[in-house]
């Protein structure tokens, strides 16, 4: 089983954000800022482009939700949208993922490091809160 379905499994914690039927965002474990979440299919599959149109619509539509929140409850003035499809483009994780990245200053330049569960977990609390208070219907 791969490390993100270990997630969705409850084998593995992280710091859970929001899911929906088919979806799961969690926070990055090597965030690129604070906040950075990463949006998965339940289903697995290796790259974005294994999922059938229908599901890659379900996990867009989750992503949207993601950005508004983080919009709403940070006031983010930008964020960065990532896909590293294929280990040629990057990719390290070979379940599906979309990162939501948000930018509350500029770019560090300096590349991420390992931050532990606690963490995560209170960098993602506003967002979390969101999610169970405001759950969105689809
Ligand atoms: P990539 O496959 O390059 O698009 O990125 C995979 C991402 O997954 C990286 O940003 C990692 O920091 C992140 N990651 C790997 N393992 C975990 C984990 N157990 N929990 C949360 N994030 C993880
Ligand atoms: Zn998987």
């Amino acid at each position: 089983m791969c490390i993100f379905c270990k997630i969705i499994d409850h084998q593995i914690d992280a710091a859970w954000v929001h899911q929906t039927e088919d979806v799961v965002v969690f926070a990055d474990a090597c965030p690129s800022a604070p906040g950075h979440v990463l949006v998965i299919p339940k289903r697995h599959v290796e790259k974005v482009t294994d999922l059938s149109k229908e599901e890659a619509m379900k996990l867009y539509d989750v992503v949207f939700d993601v950005q508004k929140a983080m919009v709403d409850v940070w006031q983010v003035p930008g964020q960065n949208l990532q896909i590293n499809s294929g280990a040629i483009a990057g990719q390290e994780v070979f379940h599906a993922h979309i990162h939501v990245i948000p930018r509350k200053s500029p770019r560090s330049g300096q590349s991420p490091v390992f931050v532990a569960l606690e963490t995560r977990m209170k960098a993602v609390e506003a967002l979390r809160a969101y999610f169970n208070t405001c759950p969105i219907q689809s």
